[in-house]
């Protein structure tokens, strides 16, 4: 981990003011076991958790992946932000002022102009709105759309005047020029050939005009971009910021931040396609809602509510565009671990229209009776198929089974074979012919195609070394036992590192300091994951005191066997070159080690310095 050039002062009270659970918390949902919490890891896929957070030593560590690391390392993994960024969104949280000192990066000074800017752009939108005359017609629209000034407020709407130059001139008074609104994605350079009349702004006009504009913002609340919805008739209806060094939308939910903690809360998720109906719910006080940006869901959004959810609610509209939709999704969620179900609204409302009418215990209900999206794919294709031809019921009889074929589990795909045979009036002999793929998949293991974690967690050294560094992580090392640790016994270069992290962490006593032991270890990706997963590994000893002394004796011994090994080698290699001086130290090396360690087991650490 970069540190930049913050001090490890501040960085320490930083960290020392924040709970590791709760900022796990806002990322994953998660329920206590003993003294530790648990929950799905965020960092891979997985249905059962193996995520585990320590309050007592402030740190966590997946044993499915290898991930671990304390409350920054979690940060920088889960947001993507560098280690200075984090250190200073935290401490802006509990109130330290980081100083700047370091210089960032081109990429992190690229992304952060750009949030300048959108923030600046934001405030103007906003205040424009609030505006008598020039914010009158969008104040209007909002008021026939039944949007409070509240959730006005809360979500920071505003508005974007009808003019080509409106920002550019607002915010050049503040020292933003056109190529920052151009990075933005805030002004488009304007086709010199094609329009040489308006000059203006070196080129470059305001992309956004005539629009009721929605900031959106990411889970550390920078606003990354905007969407933009006409106020009048103009194309297209609704306008997105283009991708830039902040925005990607294929990774960007509308409204998360705002609904993240609806969403740990209930474990449940209502995706819509429309700002304004995530808007309109959110007001309904259905807060766990978000929304895709006029993009398809990726399986990047699918990886984002896996950290949240464990359910997910599809609302989509139930014209062919919307069904498509809901058709590519049975693709993404197939084996994500994740409940899903779709809702259909009645014909001729839209979220937004249909909460105000029906209020919000309405939506609920719909949801509680709301089919999974398997059986609502189904149930769609299915009636296709009834309303067609013969030719056409034949056709989208393997567009059924296709789809059937995702289901994971073998009685539920029966049952459902049962019902399509009867819907359509076909054989159920008959249509496991046609798609003999059904039920060759039962033989198959069901999880095939669940990704492997890219981290092996296992420990990759000999069982003494293991256990010796749990016994130092759990405290039961005394100071006579850190006085026999040498890094060298340790074979694992993590381990190695961790044993001079040790005995540089020693109190007055001579005994290990395992909070700052933990801390200096996080620094290295290596050492660190080596120093939650022991922290955080179940293990009993019956006689620690006995099995820590066995420990330390079978590394010295292994060691010493290594050095004397080394020793004999570089005696051979001595004789063969006829380098006798040298021969004869080594010699007398080797038969000194050899006698040390014929007594071994009675004398103290063997202490051999090669030379
Ligand atoms: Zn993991």
């Amino acid at each position: 981990m970069g540190r930049g050039l913050i001090s490890d002062d501040v960085i320490s009270q930083i960290r020392d003011r924040v709970d590791i659970t709760e900022i796990v918390g806002h990322h994953v949902s998660l329920s206590r076991t003993g003294q530790n919490l648990k929950g799905l890891c965020p960092f891979h896929q997985e249905k059962s958790p193996s995520f585990t957070v320590s309050p007592s030593r402030q740190i966590f560590h997946c044993f499915g992946c290898g991930a671990g690391g304390n409350v920054f390392t979690f940060l920088t993994r889960i947001t993507g932000a560098s280690f200075p960024e984090v250190v200073r969104d935290l401490g802006r949280k509990v109130g330290i002022e980081v100083q700047e000192s370091a210089a960032p990066g081109p990429q992190t000074a690229q992304a952060g102009r750009i949030e300048q800017v959108n923030r600046a752009a934001a405030a103007w939108f906003h205040a424009n709105l609030q505006q008598e005359k020039f914010g009158e017609p969008a104040r209007r629209y909002l008021l026939e759309r039944g949007i409070h000034d509240e959730t006005i407020a809360r979500f920071q709407i505003g508005v974007a005047p009808a003019e080509w130059d409106g920002l550019m001139n607002a915010l050049a008074d503040q020292g933003i020029g056109s190529n920052d609104l151009a990075a933005s994605g805030l002004a488009v350079a304007r086709d010199q050939a094609a329009d040489g009349q308006r000059k203006g702004s070196a080129g470059f006009y305001d992309r956004f005009r005539g629009r009721v504009m929605f900031p959106i913002t990411d889970l550390r609340k920078r606003i990354v971009g905007f969407g933009g919805r006409t106020l009048g008739d103009g194309t297209p209806k609704y306008l997105n910021s283009p991708d830039t060094a902040l925005f990607k939308k294929g990774l960007t939910l509308f409204a998360l931040d705002q609904a993240r903690e609806a969403i740990t809360r209930t474990k449940s998720v209502v995706v819509v396609e429309g700002y304004f109906d995530a808007i309109a719910l959110h007001q309904a006080g259905i807060g766990q809602t978000v929304a895709t940006l006029g993009t398809a869901l990726t399986s990047e959004h699918v990886q984002v509510l896996r950290r949240f959810a464990s359910n997910v609610v599809l609302l989509f509209d139930p014209d062919a565009a919307g069904v498509r939709a809901a058709l590519r999704g049975l693709d993404l969620f197939v084996n994500s671990g994740l409940g899903v179900k779709v809702v259909t609204l009645p014909a001729g409302e839209d979220p937004d229209t249909f909460v105000r009418k029906a209020g919000p215990g309405a939506f609920v209900a719909l949801e509680e009776r709301a089919p999974s999206l398997l059986d609502y794919a189904l149930e769609y294709s299915l009636k296709e198929a009834e309303s067609g031809s013969l030719e056409g019921r034949i056709r989208s009889v393997d567009e059924i089974l296709r789809i059937l074929q995702k289901s994971e589990h073998p009685i539920e795909r029966e049952e459902r074979i049962r019902v399509v045979a009867e819907r359509l009036t076909i054989s159920q002999s008959r249509l496991i012919e046609r798609y003999p793929a059904l039920l060759a998949r039962q033989k198959k293991a069901p999880e095939g195609n669940v990704p492997q974690p890219a981290v092996s967690q296992t420990f990759k050294g000999s069982p003494e070394e293991r256990d010796l560094v749990w016994c130092l992580l759990h405290g039961k090392l005394t100071s006579s036992d850190v006085r026999r640790l040498r890094p060298d016994m340790f074979s694992v270069p993590a381990c190695q590192t961790l044993i001079e992290l040790a005995l540089l962490s020693l109190d007055r006593d001579g005994r290990i300091e395992i909070r700052s032991l933990l801390d200096s270890a996080m620094d290295d990706e290596l050492c660190g994951a080596l120093a939650t997963e022991l922290s955080l590994r179940e293990d009993h000893f019956d006689d620690v005191a006995a099995h820590i002394k066995g420990c330390l004796e079978r590394l010295d011994l292994k060691r010493a066997e290594s050095v004397l090994r080394d020793l004999i080698a570089q005696l051979k290699h001595a004789e063969r070159e006829g380098r006798w001086n040298d021969a004869q130290t080594l010699n007398v090396q080797v038969n000194e080690l050899q006698k040390r360690k014929a007594g071994a087991t009675t004398a103290g650490p063997i202490s051999l310095v090669k030379e």
